[in-house]
């Protein structure tokens, strides 16, 4: 049938874009490859498998995930309707029995009648309409398919990224913006470090934890790209003389070129977020929030993302998705989940939710969503489609929103604030548009 979308895979954006699609009345034919092939990571044969943690994050407004779910439950959305029914206790997280979730979403779906599952591994690039959500370990049949279409080359199949950190969250009384030999701008902030600061923050870092190193991330190999903590243990000068070096950098508070800097790099166009240069890391997260924090500007950093080193098909989405995860200049072709470049379980999840929503209106004849840039759901979306020179996938995080009018000092009712403008935002479009 004409209107029938392919779902492929049946993760956790798979699954959301499949539910949204037949919300709307679209018939879906739902592929998933397991029990028949496995991913390195996936083990069981359920849908929405969640392959690592339990937690679906913080689950209250002054975070942005707990944003995101607010504005995802507006659409009733089906992933956290099953987390709702899986829920165990975690403080303000969502944290969820992982059997009993992925079985409530296998259960729903299967028992749409709109929606045919079909087990079975897609190794080619369906008909349209499409929309792939196969995930950061598609199969690799796939992934040399999806490589091959025009503009796809530059897919990526690993993530190494350093961590992002919120400009509003840091402490500019230690920092200096400057570019070295006041070359540029001053498009650098700058962390001072004295030898004592510098030698403390050694220390902790070479005897931080890493996290465990799936086998199948062991052999992969990146140019030019090796862990912060590694190039550490090579010597205790390794890093003061490589990204820490202190060269052409005169700290104005002192007047002296500090014995080591620390430099971030502006993640975004509106400069709400900053990269950690050259730290690329695979420590554990809670260890990058503990080690990077002794670095002076960084105490009470917020991350909005931490570093990552690891196996991750994503596309290059810059280059190829427009609006609403399509694939520029065919509507009815999209894609969805952290291949687009979103990070994380819930952020997957949202963008099936975008993308299937989309695509059911426009089949349906009617205009797409427009998420404008003040909803989560609309900054993701935005995200991924803004050309930067480094594409990197991100999480959901309060940086990607434009700041709020009036200023407010504390943080947590600033994220409050911002939440509630998201949510009233959404309402509004959602009833001007109709989109529910
Ligand atoms: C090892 C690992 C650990 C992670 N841990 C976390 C974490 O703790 N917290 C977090 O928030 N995020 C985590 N992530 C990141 C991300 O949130 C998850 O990978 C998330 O599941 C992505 O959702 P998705 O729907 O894009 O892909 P997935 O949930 O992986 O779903 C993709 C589905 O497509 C199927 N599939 C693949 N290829 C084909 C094909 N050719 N034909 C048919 N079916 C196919 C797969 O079997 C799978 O069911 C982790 C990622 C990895 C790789």
């Amino acid at each position: 049938m004409a209107d029938t979308v392919r779902v492929i895979g049946a993760g956790l954006a798979g699954s959301e874009a499949a539910w949204q699609l037949a919300k709307r009345g679209i018939r879906v034919e739902l592929y998933e490859m397991k029990p028949f092939c496995y991913s390195p990571a996936h083990q069981k044969s359920g849908f929405a498998e969640l392959v690592c943690s339990n937690s679906l994050k913080a689950d209250y407004l002054s975070n942005a995930s707990g944003l995101l779910k607010a504005e995802m439950r507006l659409f009733g959305s089906l992933i956290l309707e099953a987390a709702d029914a899986a829920r165990i206790p975690a403080g303000g997280a969502l944290a969820v029995d992982r059997d009993v979730f992925s079985d409530y979403v296998t259960k729903m779906l299967s028992a749409h009648p709109l929606i045919e599952i079909k087990r079975e591994r897609v190794d080619e690039i369906p008909d349209e309409p499409v929309i792939i959500a196969t995930g950061p370990l598609t199969h690799e049949a796939l992934s040399s398919r999806i490589k091959e279409l025009p503009g796809f080359s530059a897919l990526h199949f690993f993530d190494a990224e350093a961590p992002i950190v919120t400009r509003d969250s840091l402490d500019m009384s230690r920092i200096f913006a400057a570019s070295r030999y006041d070359k540029g701008e001053g498009d650098y902030l700058n962390c001072p470090m004295s030898e004592d600061e510098y030698n403390a923050f050694y220390d902790a870092l070479v005897s931080a934890e890493t996290a465990e190193v799936h086998d199948f991330d062991k052999n992969a190999v990146f140019e030019g790209c090796i862990a912060v903590e590694i190039l550490a243990s090579r010597g205790r000068q390794t890093l003061a003389y490589g990204p820490l070096k202190p060269v052409g950098l005169v700290d104005p508070h002192t007047g002296k070129r500090p014995y080591a800097v620390v430099q971030l790099r502006r993640d975004n166009l509106s400069g709400s977020l900053y990269n950690i240069v050259g730290f690329q890391t695979r420590l554990k997260f809670g260890e990058q929030k503990r080690v990077f924090s002794m670095i002076p500007g960084l105490e009470n950093a917020e991350f909005a993302r931490y570093g990552v080193m690891h196996r991750n098909t994503y596309l290059n989405s810059p280059d190829v998705l427009g609006a609403n995860y399509q694939v520029k200049g065919r509507p009815l072709f999209r894609f969805a989940g952290q291949m687009t470049g979103v990070e994380g379980y819930m952020e997957s999840a949202a963008s099936g939710l975008t993308s299937g929503v989309a695509l059911a209106r426009r089949l349906k004849g009617k205009p797409e969503p427009d998420f404008g840039n003040k909803t989560l759901l609309g900054a993701l979306a935005s995200h991924v489609m803004t050309p930067v020179s480094d594409f990197q996938p991100m999480n959901a995080n309060f940086g990607l929103l434009p700041p709020l009018e009036s200023r407010i000092r504390s943080k947590k009712e600033r994220y409050e604030q911002t939440a509630k403008r998201s949510l009233s935002e959404l309402e509004n479009i959602i009833q001007t548009q109709q989109l529910i």
